[in-house]
């Protein structure tokens, strides 16, 4: 068992042209870009939890990792609200 990762749809800026993460995930069609939302959307069974799309997408912070639910097969993401930095 091990964290997939989570895109923020809210922070990711894919919409106005990132692609970083899309572009170093070493998983070949495992995180693409959603043309009808405009942002990145990890395909769950693909990720292997490397955590490289987190280090690259650091300025966002849109992506963190979570664990799946081995019942329902779907990522376990807590609703908590963070601070906003100004
Ligand atoms: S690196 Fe972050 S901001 Fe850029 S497309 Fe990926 S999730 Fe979105
Ligand atoms: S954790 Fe690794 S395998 Fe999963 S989407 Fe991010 S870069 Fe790709």
């Amino acid at each position: 068992m091990y964290n997939i990762a989570f895109v923020d749809d809210s922070k990711c800026v894919a919409e106005k042209g990132c692609r970083l993460c899309i572009m170093y995930c070493p998983e070949s069609d495992c995180i693409n870009l959603d043309a009808d939302k405009m942002k990145a959307e990890v395909t769950l069974h693909r990720c292997k939890g490397c955590d490289l799309c987190v280090v690259v997408c650091s300025t966002h912070k849109a992506i963190t990792m979570h664990p799946v639910d081995d019942v329902t097969g779907k990522i376990k993401v807590e609703e908590k609200e963070t601070a906003v930095q100004s």
